[in-house]
């Protein structure tokens, strides 16, 4: 019987309705809706904390957010679901700044050049940060519904309960009447140990699925001081030489967080090949190079490559595309092993597959179909 060597634990587990294995926000929204609904609810991370792709830089203390490594935009005035949620969560939004000249950078060897672009406009983001959406979410859990450095290995559906084979030490074997899989298609294909025959249309529905923004590296680098708003500067960069291909403004809502953004245009292998430090210092030659060498030094400096994560990117992630997803088929949305097993995560979603109305839009489908059995 499981869980009887586990303490405390075995209070946790007791009467699972439901697992959701991954707590980014589709996973954690997904626990809210069916919590708020009277579900008992186990959410299972592979990592140390919740959020998934929403990854951020912390002040000094680890507490503090300062800047995100994952999204930051959304488009509220065209994403009702999204919408919806940051009402839901008490959270406000805030325009994208753009005001001021765009330094168009051509390399080493040509001056850059200050020129206004048009294009920033319905690009909001969260007060506070991607990070607010997640903490926010978490703040909502039940005590108990999360459970972080727990992998899921193995999802066995051939008995009348989902056992669940964890990657703890212990091999701990948690049961559930139903399980959401909330991680990229592809990682729920590839990663886990399946104990129930996959139909061919639901694996290759998964397999074709690009987990977004999977191949890309973002870097976030903070400042005493938004120098560049001083001299008429939006704080964006077009450049084709790099490392920072299309970079932006990246200061709080209230000012008080100076920063920039900017997508690394290198790719992976070259990433991988001359590490992140190197790579850090390529970002600040460039940056001395945009805004000039007596430009003030930042704070700091930090990569995250996603191309290196592996619950995030499989080895065919790594050749794109560029392009959003486009939706993907209705195998992803429907109920396997009578209704037991279910799919949420943003490349599953029909609304703005692969982004963050595509994560809260999956959550609001599968909880749906969940609860109405
Ligand atoms: C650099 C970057 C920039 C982006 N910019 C934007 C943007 O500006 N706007 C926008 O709308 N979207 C953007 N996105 C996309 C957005 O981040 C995602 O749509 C959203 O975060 C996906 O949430 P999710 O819950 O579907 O999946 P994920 O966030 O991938 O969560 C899946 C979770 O499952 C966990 N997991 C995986 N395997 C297992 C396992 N076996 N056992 C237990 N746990 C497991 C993972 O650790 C993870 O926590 C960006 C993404 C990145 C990386």
């Amino acid at each position: 019987m499981p869980f009887l060597n586990f303490g405390v634990l075995f209070l946790t587990y007791k009467n699972v309705d439901i697992v959701i294995v991954g707590a980014g926000l589709s996973g954690l929204a997904s626990a809210i809706l069916l919590t708020e609904a009277g579900k008992k609810v186990l959410i299972l991370e592979a990592r140390n904390s919740a959020g998934g792709r929403i990854r951020s830089v912390f002040d000094k203390t680890g507490k503090t957010y300062l800047a995100d490594l994952g999204p930051t935009w959304v488009w509220p005035a065209f994403q009702p679901v999204i919408a919806d949620w940051i009402s839901k969560l008490g959270l406000q939004v805030f325009p994208q700044f753009d005001a001021g000249n765009t330094i168009l950078d051509y390399g080493p060897d040509t001056e850059p050049e200050a020129r206004f672009l048009p294009g920033q406009q319905g690009s909001m983001r969260v007060v506070g940060g991607s990070q607010a959406l997640v903490d926010a979410m978490v703040a909502r859990l039940p005590e108990g519904t999360l459970l972080t450095n727990t992998s899921v290995n193995t999802i066995d559906a051939s008995d009348k309960a989902i056992n669940i084979h964890t990657g703890n030490p212990d091999d701990e074997i948690i049961q559930a009447q139903k399980i959401i899989i909330a991680t990229p298609p592809r990682i729920a294909l590839k990663t886990i140990n399946w104990k129930f025959e996959l139909p061919r249309e639901l694996s290759n529905g998964l397999d074709m699925m690009p987990t977004w923004m999977a191949p890309h590296a973002k870097v976030s680098v903070v400042y005493e001081k938004a120098f560049w708003r001083d001299q008429g500067l939006s704080g964006r960069i077009a450049s084709r030489a790099g490392p920072i291909v299309e970079g932006h403004d990246h200061c709080s809502a209230d000012g008080s967080i100076a920063a920039l953004w900017g997508f690394i245009g290198w790719p992976h292998e070259m990433r991988t090949e001359m590490g992140t430090e190197a790579l850090k210092l390529e970002v600040l030659q460039q940056l001395k190079r945009c805004f000039g060498k007596d430009s003030p030094d930042p704070l700091s400096i930090t990569i995250e490559d996603w191309s290196q994560d592996t619950l995030v990117t499989s080895p065919n992630d790594l050749s794109g595309p560029m392009n959003h997803p486009s939706v993907g088929p209705k195998n992803l949305r429907m109920g396997y092993a009578d209704n037991r097993i279910w799919f949420a995560g943003a490349e599953t979603a029909e609304q703005s597959p692969g982004l963050i109305e595509g994560a809260f839009d999956s959550a609001n489908r599968v909880a749906a179909q969940v609860l109405s059995g």
